[in-house]
């Protein structure tokens, strides 16, 4: 059915710099209608700031953003109106992004608004109870403030509230990343459920590969501000191309958070660079297990190589190239 229809989302060549700091520094990317893509890189590597692009909370220095083929990049606030119930996004930290005044049936309730037309406040309270049942809350909890609530019940009130409006997109940012481990993955296969059932696109931000497993169709990955990877989540799995992707993966079947930061930082050594000044040649160079002289000079194009796009100079054509996760490290 979605046969030729626009796509939910599409970048192209976004950048959005803050000042110096090149936070995001051409990023192109299209996802379906219905389709999943996850984008993945560790703190500070951007995937937030190309978020906040998408739901513009940000006005993207250049590039543009079109949501089901309309460009909204430079659409005034009024022009913008109709285009802003096709996204809705969920933040992390949902103690931050709900208003703490407001009582749950008023925070899921808000996005009815943008739906135009008065509603009854009858129908309004059956919508919001519907909402919430949705998300596995009773009805009552709309009588509640979001401090009374545990955090997983916080943000399914946070997911209840982004599909008000029916979106066809979703940005999660990180969405169970601020939880308790013990809720996380209950509230992710919520979030896995509901996308099947409704069927909605979604830009499923994270830096965290292994939680994208069961949830994503395509799956970006990020480094400093630019893409370095991109392909469907089964290639990507099978055989990831990109040494970067390689070491974020090579910590995905350990479960315990804390092995697994300690894994990839073996393989990925010191911290993410500065977007200040980012790395001449290719950005990854300075941590790269693999790298050779032309990386410190040479910009690796993204490129199509082996079912995918990747952005290295040792892979390739056929997606063939070296593999950092074999090579005596891990
Ligand atoms: Fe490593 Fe060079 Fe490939 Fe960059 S281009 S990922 S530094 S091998
Ligand atoms: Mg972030």
């Amino acid at each position: 059915a979605t046969e030729g229809a626009p796509p939910a989302l599409e970048l192209d060549d976004l950048v959005m710099h803050f000042g110096p700091v090149r936070a995001v520094d051409g990023v192109s990317l299209t996802i379906r209608p219905g389709q999943v893509t996850a984008l993945v890189g560790e703190s500070g590597s951007g995937k937030s700031t190309v978020g906040r692009c998408v739901v513009r909370l940000l006005e993207p220095t250049s590039g543009s953003v079109r949501l089901t083929g309309t460009d909204v990049t430079s659409l005034s606030r009024a022009r913008l109106r109709p285009h802003r119930r096709a996204v809705s996004i969920v933040f992390q930290d949902p103690a931050g992004s709900l208003d703490p005044r407001m009582l749950v049936g008023e925070v899921v309730g808000e996005p009815l608004r943008l739906l135009g037309g008065r509603l009854g406040r009858a129908e309004r309270e059956r919508r919001v109870a519907e909402g919430l049942e949705r998300v596995g809350l009773r009805p009552e909890v709309a009588r509640r403030y979001p401090h009374e609530l545990s955090g997983g019940q916080r943000q399914r009130v946070s997911i209840a509230r982004a599909l008000m409006s029916e979106p066809s997109l979703l940005v999660a940012d990180e969405p169970t990343s601020a939880l308790d481990v013990s809720v996380q993955a209950s509230v992710l296969n919520l979030l896995a459920d509901l996308q099947r059932d409704i069927g909605f696109a979604c830009l499923f931000i994270t830096h965290d590969l292994a939680a994208v497993e069961y949830l994503a169709d395509d799956i970006a990955v990020m480094y400093l501000g630019q893409l370095v990877e991109q392909g469907s989540r089964a290639e990507l799995f099978a055989q990831p191309k990109h040494p970067y992707t390689q070491a974020l993966l090579a910590a995905a079947p350990v479960a315990d958070p804390v092995r697994q930061r300690a894994r990839t930082r073996v393989l990925l050594g010191d911290d993410l660079p500065s977007a200040l000044d980012p790395p001449p040649g290719c950005r990854f160079h300075t941590r790269c297990p693999v790298a050779v002289e032309r990386c410190s000079t040479e910009v690796p194009a993204l490129r199509h190589a082996g079912g995918g796009t990747v952005a290295c100079h040792l892979v390739a054509d056929d997606g063939t190239g070296p593999d950092v996760r074999v090579g005596g490290t891990v």
